[in-house]
């Protein structure tokens, strides 16, 4: 359960972030995750109405994004778009010298306020 430490990071970045804005109340945060993360929407969203009582950010609603991961084969050059299990082959040339990127992403896109 990692999702404890992850949910008190978001808090602190958008806490301090409506603070040096002046702001009244956060209503709304959307994050972005990577689709290889194993992140699981429901708990950040459950340990953050409990980590957010009381703070600028109470009952603000969470939006999540998945980002999706993208393999490359190295043979042909191919790229798509892969969500977990990955597939280690290429669906073009069959090929199994194939490159993973990004999908790992946890961050903060933007957040809704009340002034
Ligand atoms: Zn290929």
């Amino acid at each position: 359960m990692h999702e404890l430490p992850i949910t008190q990071g978001i808090l602190e970045v958008v806490i301090q972030t409506a603070r040096a804005n002046r702001v009244r109340r956060v209503t709304d945060i959307y994050l972005v995750i990577g689709e290889l993360t194993s992140i699981v929407d429901d708990s950040v969203q459950f340990y953050f109405d409990i980590l957010s009582k009381d703070t600028l950010a109470d009952g603000a609603k969470l939006h999540f994004r998945r980002e999706p991961a993208t393999a490359t084969c190295q043979d042909c050059a191919h790229q798509w778009a892969v969500k977990p299990p990955i597939w280690p082959a290429c669906p073009a040339c069959k090929g199994e010298n194939v490159r993973v990127s990004g999908g790992r992403e946890f961050y903060v896109e933007s957040i809704e306020v009340e002034e």
